[in-house]
């Protein structure tokens, strides 16, 4: 199962995470995933719940942005979102030429930390520097 080897690198990062900056408690784990991954969400849940049991963000909350396929046409230089995933056409031109510009991402978006502070300014702050940095 692709989704639960996935899920478990994701949670191994998170953990080397709140070693190396003494999260004290993580809320949630936000994730975001391009349309062109093949990823199924509720796959990944799955997994992470199975990957989280026994650690310490076994009450983590999951929480998946997917995101459009987006492209940019090699012809007239048009970007349009995908709406069939198996139709890469130019709306304008109808070239078949075209580039991926978004759609194939896998990456932890932000993390949402707890750690004993007043909960929407320091979440705010955590989330930011992690936007940044993952
Ligand atoms: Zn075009």
């Amino acid at each position: 199962m692709h989704e639960l080897a996935i899920a478990q690198n994701i949670v191994d990062h998170v953990l080397t995470q709140i070693e190396l900056h003494s999260y004290q408690r993580v809320e949630t784990v936000a994730l975001r995933i391009g349309d062109l991954t093949d990823i199924v969400p509720e796959a990944l849940e799955f997994g992470f719940e199975v990957s989280t049991r026994e650690t310490v963000l076994a009450d983590t909350r999951l929480r998946i942005e997917t995101v459009p396929i987006r492209c940019s046409c090699d012809e007239c230089g048009t970007a349009f979102v995908v709406a069939d995933r198996f139709l890469f056409q130019c709306p304008n031109c109808g070239s078949y030429s075209v580039t991926v510009l978004q759609g194939t991402e896998l990456e932890i978006a932000f993390l949402e930390i707890d750690d004993g502070e007043p909960d929407e300014i320091r979440e705010q702050s955590i989330s930011d520097k992690e936007a940044r940095t993952v």
